[in-house]
């Protein structure tokens, strides 16, 4: 019999005596912890930079740490690339473009990207565990979301590379060169898919950088592409901070610039290689509408508005963070949606029952903090659930905000947290409007039974994906974008292909 008080698995407490949970909401058991085993991943304590298919120390011999946010312990060390380095780089792809990648025929390209989707399967248990401790999503989502989509977009585009003349028909194609891309922390592998799966597919070498917080999955990738035998130098991986991205947009041998990340940076980079020959796609930030109908079936619509935001504790740019709720349903919708994420599990991203993991670091975690004061200073009802947070590593509790204005700075800014800010219309063209009033466009979401009500919505939303009676899904044949600020240019499917290849004729 346990003397001490340990938390329980949704936030109450185990107390002694009984050994029975007391909690706040009506449920008589809990789950068992059930951790992922952090034996089954290989970490170095020390990652170079990956250049023409070998391991090189940066030019600088600077490192920086690498932690996990759910314990802030130091994971490894990571390269810290500088300009030299980012040349060294760009002139290994360069040098693999114009003598082995561009000759090569596209049903070898095809075999290379296919081995390298098969090795991504092969280890992706290691590609989980590293992606949840380096990250601190749950190892669910990572093992059931991230890694076998990151395989599945390889396998994709595997399929594309010598099929380009139907992709493309009457036409010819040529790749682009050589592609600088810089990819975000809240998908570090799948992210790293998208941008390389279709490069190689199409005949182009790369520069990727992943983001500082989160470099070890695409280093890990680093590993299978070497293992894989693809050609030394079509792929470079180079780590650092926002100034080592910046030497990948500003270097002049580059052809194109492939960017996820937030709004700012996308409008810093869009002026950086105004002017030039660059081409560019940019995947930026987003407040996604999420829109209940008082016909829907509620259930079900709860269910995707918690995926919607919790998934990947909302560090999504998808996220539908934004709810509009009609008037007749919002307050059975907003109880339910309380009940709900008071029982979503809170805590170590590699137990397999966490719904929600550790927040990605301690500067975003403030930057969700800012939001929550800035929406009770607004004037918004704010709901957390009562779970009880492990004291060390950035956690953030699922919640709720209630009574949101329009033009509140939480229902128009991202926040790119766990914060779900819900709003009420009472007719179809009013929530449109209100939908659309974002400066964003990337995604939204509709739940009704009507199927003609999803049509006249989705044409009349400005979003680059709507989900109907769903939220979240993706598929590699599916392009994905946005409108306004949120970018411009679509990753994933046909469209992917096409912002890799010039047509010249
Ligand atoms: P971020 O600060 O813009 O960083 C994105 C990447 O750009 C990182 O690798 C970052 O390096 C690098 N970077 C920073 N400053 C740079 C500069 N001046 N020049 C070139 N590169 C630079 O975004 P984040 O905070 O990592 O990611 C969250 C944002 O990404 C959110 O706004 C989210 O909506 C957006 N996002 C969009 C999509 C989409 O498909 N539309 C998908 C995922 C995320 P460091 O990390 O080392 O600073
Ligand atoms: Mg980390």
């Amino acid at each position: 019999m346990p003397t001490t008080k340990k938390p329980d698995r949704r936030g109450g407490k185990i107390t002694p005596k009984s050994n029975t949970i007391k909690l706040k909401f009506d449920t008589s058991w809990s789950y068992a912890p059930a951790p992922e085993s952090k034996s089954a991943a290989t970490i170095k304590p020390q990652y170079d930079l990956f250049i023409n298919g070998e391991w090189v120390k940066p030019a600088s011999n600077k490192y920086f740490d690498t932690i996990n946010p759910a314990n802030e312990e130091k994971i490894s060390q990571v390269s810290e690339a500088n300009t030299a380095d980012v040349d060294k780089a760009v002139k290994a792809a360069r040098n693999a473009y114009e003598k082995v990648w561009k000759k090569i025929s596209p049903k070898e390209r095809a075999k290379y990207v296919f081995r390298i989707a098969r090795m991504i399967q092969e280890r992706a248990r290691e590609l989980a565990i590293i992606e949840s401790l380096d990250g601190g999503k749950p190892i669910r989502e990572s093992r059931d979301f991230d890694v076998p989509t990151a395989a599945n977009h390889f396998f994709y585009y595997a399929g594309w590379a010598d099929k380009l003349e139907y992709a493309f028909p009457n036409r010819n194609t040529e790749p682009l060169g050589v592609a600088g891309q810089i990819i975000p922390w809240n998908f570090p592998l799948l992210m790293a898919a998208w941008k390389i799966a279709p490069a190689l597919a199409t005949g182009n070498t790369v520069v990727l950088k992943p983001a500082e917080t989160t470099p070890l999955t695409a280093l890990k990738l680093a590993e299978i592409i070497q293992e894989s035998g693809l050609p030394n130098g079509v792929v470079n991986i180079v780590t650092g901070a926002g100034a080592t991205g910046a030497a990948i947009v500003n270097h002049p041998d580059i052809n194109k610039i492939a960017f996820t990340g937030s709004t700012d940076v996308g409008k810093i980079i869009q002026r950086a290689i105004a002017g030039t020959h660059k081409k560019v796609t940019l995947e930026l930030g987003g407040k996604a509408a999420n829109i209940i109908f008082e016909d829907a079936p509620l259930d079900q619509a709860v269910e995707g508005v918690i995926n919607g935001i919790y998934f990947n504790q909302g560090h999504v740019c998808c996220a539908g963070s934004r709810l509009y709720v009609q008037e007749s349903v919002a307050k059975q919708v907003i109880r339910k949606l309380r009940d709900r994420i008071e029982s979503l599990i809170v805590g170590d991203p590699l137990d397999k029952n966490t719904d929600i993991g550790a927040i990605n670091s301690r500067q975003q975690l403030e930057t969700i903090h800012k939001y929550l004061k800035i929406g009770k200073e607004e004037g918004a009802e704010m709901y957390q659930s009562s779970c009880s947070l492990p004291g060390k590593g950035f956690w953030c509790r699922p919640t709720i905000f209630t009574n949101v204005a329009q033009s509140a700075r939480i229902a128009q800014e991202e926040i790119f947290g766990p914060v779900l800010a819900i709003l009420t219309f009472r007719t179809d063209d009013e929530v449109i409007e209100k939908a659309n009033n974002s400066p964003y466009g990337l995604s939204a979401g509709v739940w009704t039974d009507k199927g003609s009500k999803i049509f006249n919505m989705t044409k009349r939303m400005r979003a680059g994906v709507i989900w109907a009676n769903t939220f979240n899904k993706f598929d590699p044949s599916s392009p994905f974008g946005g409108y306004k600020e949120s970018g411009f240019g679509r990753e994933g499917g046909l469209h992917g292909l096409s912002a890799y290849v010039s047509l010249t004729n």
